[in-house]
């Protein structure tokens, strides 16, 4: 069933920079939806290196990208924001009193005053596994993502994977499906420590199926799978399946951004370097995706761009409104804001 969604800002990405543009977007009363492809936060910082240290964030002198990550949702958190992951957004449409119309693959309609991209270096999409005729099951029974977990409810499901993904789904779901086997290729996983402790002890409790294993083959009709062929070091074996989700990984593609009639420069977004408004009046572009003379990939740039982009958004969300500028340190009315007042 198709979701309509009314708000005054859509950011799309919440990477690093989308998620500060909440920040800033919430001490001027404005909330904001997020639309992730991702099923988490974070962005490059959280998919690509979440615990590597990040020495150049002002004040930080070192950070991982998962502490980052966590510090900005911890700091956005007094405003609220509404988060929609696992799903990108396909089209932007503009309408005739000057508002958009977005459609994500997820069937859901976002009507908004204002559009922020903050889409990095574009939208991570999953690796699809090397197994023959896979597409014809695609989006019925094999999923790269879970976006409702009552799809997966009283279902076989077989999970291919040994990093992040693959894990928290496979403690995530084993409460509410049939059956359900891990497939690694290896006896060593990626994914946190504490969730492969989880996942062993579903194991010995016989919760889980662990397989050790690549997948060949899958069987099934009228895009329903019913088995899954694995090999394995002891031969070929057959599990029976009614939901695959293989985590192979992602891999960064500009995706839908380039259809979106906005002027690119290079696969990124022509911006100004005032409001860091696109060549679309109400559509804002932060972060890695934009282009401007002198543009610095680097996060504390993005976290600038996102100041500014708030206060330019502010004039089309409350045409007329009077911003007064405030320091955080002094003004009780942005304490308020942030629950510390
Ligand atoms: P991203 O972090 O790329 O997030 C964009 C989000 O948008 C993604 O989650 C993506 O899924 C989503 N998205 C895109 N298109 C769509 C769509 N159509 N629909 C839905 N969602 C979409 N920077 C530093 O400042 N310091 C460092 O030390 C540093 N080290 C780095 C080390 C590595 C290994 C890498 C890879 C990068 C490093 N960077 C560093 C760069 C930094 O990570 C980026 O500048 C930063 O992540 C950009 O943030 P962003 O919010 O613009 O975009």
């Amino acid at each position: 069933m198709s979701t309509e969604i009314n708000t005054d800002v859509v950011v799309i990405g919440a990477g690093p920079c989308g998620l500060f543009a909440a920040f800033e977007l919430g001490l001027l009363d404005i909330k904001c939806h997020f639309i992730d492809i991702l099923d988490r936060p974070g962005g490059q910082c959280a998919e690509l290196y979440p615990e590597k240290p990040i020495y150049d964030i002002p004040g930080f002198p070192v950070v991982t990208g998962q502490q980052l990550t966590d510090n900005l949702m911890a700091q956005i958190a007094p405003f609220a924001p509404e988060f929609h992951f696992s799903r990108m957004v396909n089209s932007i449409e503009k309408l005739e009193d000057g508002s958009f119309k977005l459609q994500t693959d997820a069937d859901e309609t976002f009507y908004t005053k204002v559009v922020v991209i903050a889409a990095g270096g574009g939208s991570f999409q999953p690796k699809r596994p090397p197994v023959a005729d896979i597409e014809q099951y695609e989006n019925t029974s094999v999923f790269y993502a879970v976006r409702k977990m009552e799809d997966f409810r009283g279902q076989d499901v077989v999970i291919v994977g040994g990093g992040d993904s693959a894990l928290d789904w496979t403690l995530n779901l084993q409460p509410i499906v049939r059956t359900l086997t891990l497939v690694h290729r290896r006896d060593a996983f990626k994914a946190a420590p504490a969730s492969v402790n989880k996942m062993k002890e579903l194991v010995a409790e016989g919760k889980v199926n662990f397989q050790l294993g690549q997948i060949a083959k899958l069987d099934g009709a009228d895009g329903q799978i019913n088995h899954v062929h694995l090999t394995t070091e002891a031969g070929d074996l057959s599990i029976p399946a009614t939901r695959l989700l293989p985590f192979f990984g992602l891999t960064m593609k500009l995706g839908p951004v380039a259809d979106w009639g906005l002027e690119l420069n290079d696969n990124t977004i022509v911006v100004d370097t005032e409001k860091f408004e696109t060549s679309v009046p109400g559509i804002f572009a932060i972060g890695d995706i934009n282009y401007y003379p002198g543009k610095l990939k680097l996060i504390l740039s993005g976290f600038h761009e996102a100041a500014l982009m708030a206060q330019a958004a502010k004039a089309i969300v409350s045409p007329g409104e009077r911003v007064v500028f405030q320091y955080t340190t002094s003004s009780t009315k942005l304490q308020k804001k942030l629950g510390v007042a």
